[in-house]
């Protein structure tokens, strides 16, 4: 793949230029609810765009698997919008070609599931969801798993959101207007 002058056009790219002003605090990826099944949290990718790596940037599943929960995005002490630089790279990969790996699309239906059940984020429901589909990933992660658990990283009930009938109706309504022609 060419990736010369990618790093270019991430700049030019509304709220790209941001990338510049990270000074790589960790803050991000210490907010991150998927950090632990990425490949690099969002302070290594933004490391690896900022050095022109894009091979690795786009080899990884780290923007694919970015639940755009904005946590990063109101914490990061430089005020920078990794949210938005996640979907700018996702649009930058595809313009090259490149598609998200398997285990990526795990990962989304798993978060799309479990938000759906509950109409928040249970990170152990998602956890679970996305393990049935990748078993061989629990036994790497399950320590991990704990230790989240024991620090309080992880709840281990997440009560459902007080209007959950409403957002249900909501969601039908996105997927009836996503399906019209
Ligand atoms: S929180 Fe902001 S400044 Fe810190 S590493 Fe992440 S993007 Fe960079
Ligand atoms: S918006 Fe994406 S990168 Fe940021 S904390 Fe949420 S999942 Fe992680």
């Amino acid at each position: 793949m060419e990736t010369k002058g990618l790093l270019e056009k991430l700049l030019e790219m509304p709220g790209g230029e941001q990338i510049l002003k990270c000074i790589q605090c960790g803050t991000c990826t210490g907010s991150c609810p998927m950090a632990q099944i990425m490949d690099y949290g969002p302070r290594k990718l933004f490391a690896l765009a900022k050095g022109g790596d894009f091979e690795q940037v786009f080899s990884s599943n780290t923007c694919w698997i970015c639940a755009s929960c904005y946590f990063c995005t109101v914490r990061c002490p430089r005020g920078i919008k990794i949210t938005d630089i996640m979907y700018a790279l996702k649009r930058l990969a595809q313009a090259q070609g490149y598609t998200p790996k398997e285990k990526s699309a795990y990962v989304y239906q798993a978060f799309k599931e479990a938000m759906e059940e509950k109409g928040r984020l249970s990170e152990l429901k998602m956890m679970q969801k996305y393990y049935m589909k990748v078993p061989f990933d629990a036994f790497r992660n399950v320590s991990l798993g704990l230790k989240l658990l024991a620090k309080g990283r992880m709840e281990f009930k997440v009560e459902p959101l007080q209007n959950l009938q409403g957002f249900k109706k909501v969601i039908e309504k996105a997927r009836e207007l996503e399906e019209q022609p």
